[in-house]
């Protein structure tokens, strides 16, 4: 059985500015009945809620609950980097081999469509979220490393990879000059984004609650039953009582297993580490978002903000090989103490211009993220129990795969759709074979690290 969310998170700087939903409970009592309960309120939860009440725009809307179990979005999306990232050639490189072109090339299109549509909708619903469309650029700094990575990168097109065209390569002549960071020996750029989740994910979960949806902090569904009564709905255990539903919506990430136990070891709690760098002296900002990677367990992601700090995280390098302060770890109200140090003088470290910044960790913070034990996220219905739908399992990734991913199952929750129609990619359906699968790429066979789990 999997952990439920800690109590008292570590405080996250996205979490600085609270919204005045962000201990909200729509009535003392949850309702006894809803149309759809949705579990969990971070990107995934929102995006699910939001397009359901969309598609009805106020006419006759179905009874929505969102059930959160501590403060709102104060799970992964809270807490993460901000990167919108979609992936255009490496991790697709690797679906492109195991499931072949087409179906690679469809993850990558639906990954980068969440940049168009996440700036559609910050326009349309004018979120104040500090969205920025920018470059994002993916540093070499291991020569062994940077070789194999261009080989698969060049192998791409002839394979009919098309994402890979949108992907310039600068080599070690210029890369240096052109990403800033000290000896860098190649580097891939193409469009990315960095956004504020929270701030995006309250003005979505407060337009629901405009829209009739019934919002239940620090509420967690602690049972859901087993089989349906004989009205053909299920029931949910929480501490503000008990609601029959036909629809149950899982979009508890990390915490999946904890009430829906076929999931244990698919979607399992991986422990991240997450810091904000300030610079005390004037320094030029940078513009763009980078990942510096030194070997396939040593890499590090960074977004550039406006105000001119810097949201830094990985340093898994420092605690990857002590299994347990990561793996199957869901504290996030405790710091990983050997990655305590390592983003001081980080800034310095790395990029020319930092030198004299004075540039200091103003705030460090770990987070839960939702691993797959076979890298691909779980979406759709869940495996013999109709009704219930899961959302999960995003593996560190979920910024340009969580919204879209949500439209899709609020299609299929109120419109009935099925999946292949609902516009995600065929490999993220959660399906039988998938759970019944002894794979684990997050741990190695011999309790070694696996080279994949090394996504951001
Ligand atoms: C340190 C860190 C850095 C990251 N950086 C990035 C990044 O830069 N870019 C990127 O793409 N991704 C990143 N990620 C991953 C990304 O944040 C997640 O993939 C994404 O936020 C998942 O969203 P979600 O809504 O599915 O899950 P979450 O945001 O985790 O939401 C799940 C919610 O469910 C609630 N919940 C759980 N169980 C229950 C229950 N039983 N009852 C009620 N509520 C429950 C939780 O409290 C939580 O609020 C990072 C994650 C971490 C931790």
């Amino acid at each position: 059985m999997g952990a439920m969310p800690a109590k008292h998170a570590l405080p996250s700087w996205w979490r600085t500015q609270l919204h005045q939903l962000d201990d909200y409970v729509s009535s003392k009592s949850v309702p006894t009945e809803s149309d759809i309960v949705i579990i969990g309120s971070g990107i995934s939860g929102a995006s699910v809620a939001y397009h359901i009440l969309q598609q009805h725009k106020g006419h006759n809307p179905p009874r929505v609950t969102i059930l959160e179990a501590r403060q709102a979005c104060s799970g992964a999306t809270g807490r993460n980097g901000g990167h919108l990232k979609p992936d255009p050639y490496s991790f697709i490189g690797e679906l492109a081999a195991e499931y072949g072109p087409e179906a690679a090339e469809e993850v990558a299109e639906f990954e980068r469509s969440h940049v168009d549509t996440i700036s559609n909708l910050v326009k349309s619903e004018m979120i104040d979220c500090d969205l920025v469309v920018t470059k994002a650029i993916d540093v070499q700094l291991n020569p062994r490393e940077c070789k194999k990575a261009k080989a698969s990168f060049d192998h791409l097109p002839g394979i009919g990879i098309k994402s890979a065209k949108r992907v310039n390569f600068t080599d070690q002549k210029e890369a240096e000059v052109r990403s800033r960071v000290k000896g860098a020996l190649g580097c891939f750029s193409y469009e990315a984004g960095h956004v504020w989740p929270y701030k995006l994910v309250l003005h979505i979960l407060g337009r629901c609650v405009e829209q009739g949806g019934k919002l239940y902090t620090h509420t967690p569904a602690q049972y859901i039953s087993p089989e349906k009564d004989a009205s053909d709905r299920w029931t949910i255990n929480t501490p503000r009582g008990t609601i029959k539903t036909k629809h149950v919506v899982f979009a508890c990430n990390a915490y999946t297993s904890a009430i829906l136990p076929m999931y244990s070891n698919k979607i399992v709690p991986v422990r991240g580490v997450c810091c904000r760098i300030v610079p005390t002296f004037p320094v030029k900002r940078l513009t763009e978002t980078y990942t510096l990677r030194w070997s396939w367990s040593e890499f590090d992601y960074l977004i550039p903000r406006e105000d001119g700090s810097v949201i830094v995280g990985g340093a898994w390098s420092k605690y990857y090989r002590d299994t347990g302060t990561w793996y199957n770890n869901a504290k996030d109200n405790e710091m990983i103490e050997p990655a305590k140090e390592y983003f001081d003088g980080y800034m310095q470290r790395n990029f020319h211009g930092w030198e004299e910044s004075g540039a200091y960790v103003d705030q460090i913070w770990t987070g839960i993220m939702g691993y797959s034990a076979d890298s691909l996220p779980h979406i759709g219905q869940v495996p013999g129990k109709q009704g219930q739908f899961i959302i999960a399992g995003f593996t560190g990734h979920g910024m340009p795969q969580a919204w879209l991913s949500g439209k899709g199952i609020a299609a299929m929750v109120s419109e009935g759709i099925p999946f292949a129609e609902s516009g995600i990619p065929r490999i993220f359906e959660t399906t039988q074979g998938r759970l019944q699968k002894s794979r684990n790429d997050i741990l190695g066979t011999k309790g070694e690290v696996a080279k994949s789990s090394a996504r951001l």
